[in-house]
């Protein structure tokens, strides 16, 4: 069918919209309207080239409605509504383990730009343009996905604010309540305060921590950090800042985690670390970094990546929005809505910081976001 999807191409500052024509749900798939996707730093790097093949169609925040169903498909029917989150095969140890950002073919399904066979669903006129990234593509008003990657959620509930759930949300959250098993009354150290961050802290007050301190380069993030649970702030540019966190928490941290890039900001989530302590972080160190063995081996620390935030999509998601529901869990507190039609100013936006986390609403109307 004919639809709307927003293509990346080598050197555009942004995905533009294009008539596009997209396949029919094969065996396993299911074809979805999507009603809103989260923007989120995956697709910024992912647009220039570096994590995926080009021409694409990025995008994989997506929530919407089911709309046909491919041969086999049992645990849907159309008309229901979904968010969508990563792919996965369902049948490695690691799916069985209920751990599917580490499914063994995780890799190829999210950043391979087609279905493993390589195929892909979509073209604009003759040319083939790729697909099914993170099992979804949802930049674009109609996505064909593997049953794996739909989650079900309550039809009474606004798809527009949803969205996110799938991986910024849902990347924090379950670092602080999975990866890192935060108990009550312990303390953490979140360094960067985006939509990953802020989903920790609130994650961290969720779990009942003592202590939680979250670090930024910006006041007003650092303001709405606090009004969401963190019991300290510091700027990112403070001299001494791990041995600070260090002296406020008595004895270090019992964790942090990074969502920065920044080698400096690793160094400090570790050395903030008390003795068994962990360090999880969530996307990889730009240039060189390597960290001080034998801080870990004396104190027996760890450091953790964490994809997905060590979480089950289908069990997570509807748990956080049972927390969102009862008042406990305001992510919607970071969202900023766009129309479609807007995604370049939507990535310039998220490029320059000025919006934590953007959702573009494919109708076109952003007063329900
Ligand atoms: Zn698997
Ligand atoms: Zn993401």
């Amino acid at each position: 069918m004919r639809i709307t999807g927003a293509v990346s191409r080598p050197g555009a500052p942004a995905p533009e919209l294009a008539e596009l024509e997209l396949e029919e749900p094969r065996a396993g798939e299911m074809r979805v309207r999507l009603v809103a996707t989260g923007l989120c730093h995956t697709d910024l790097h992912a647009h220039d080239g570096r994590l995926a093949p080009l021409p694409i169609v990025l995008g994989h925040e997506g929530a919407g409605v089911v709309e046909a169903l491919g041969d086999g498909v049992v645990g849907f029917a159309v008309g229901d509504h979904v968010v969508l989150s990563g792919s996965s095969c369902g049948a490695c140890p690691s799916c069985a383990a209920s751990l599917p950002s580490y499914c063994d073919t995780a890799m190829p399904r999210i950043f391979g730009g087609g279905r493993l066979d390589g195929s892909m669903a979509l073209k604009a006129g003759e040319e083939p343009i790729h697909s099914h990234f993170f099992g979804q593509s949802s930049f674009a008003s109609h996505a064909i996905v593997p049953e794996r990657t739909a989650v079900k959620v309550p039809a009474d509930l606004p798809l527009a604010k949803l969205a996110p759930l799938g991986c910024g949300i849902l990347t924090g959250a379950g670092a602080v309540l999975y990866a890192l098993s935060l108990q009550a009354g312990q303390s953490l150290a979140v360094f960067g305060t985006g939509g990953v961050g802020l989903s920790a802290v609130m994650a961290a007050r969720l779990a009942g921590a003592g202590r939680i301190v979250a670090i930024d380069l910006s006041d007003e993030r650092l303001e709405l950090a606090r009004e969401l649970g963190a019991t300290d702030c510091l700027r990112g540019d403070e001299p001494d800042l791990a041995l600070k966190i260090r002296v406020m928490s008595g004895r270090g941290v019992d964790a942090s985690l990074n969502t920065t890039t920044v080698p400096a900001v690793f160094d400090a989530a570790m050395d903030c670390l008390a003795m068994r302590g962990t360090a999880a972080f969530v996307t990889a160190p730009r240039g060189d970094w390597a960290p001080k063995m034998f801080a870990m081996l004396s104190g027996g620390r760890s450091l953790k990546g964490v994809l997905g935030g060590d979480a089950d999509p289908h069990s997570f998601i509807p748990l956080l929005i049972d927390h969102w529901r009862e008042g406990r869990f305001p992510f919607d507190r970071l969202l900023t809505a766009y129309p479609f039609a807007e995604i370049a100013r939507a990535f310039d936006d998220a490029r320059a910081g000025r919006v934590i986390k953007p959702v573009l609403l494919m109708d076109g109307d952003t007063h329900d976001a």
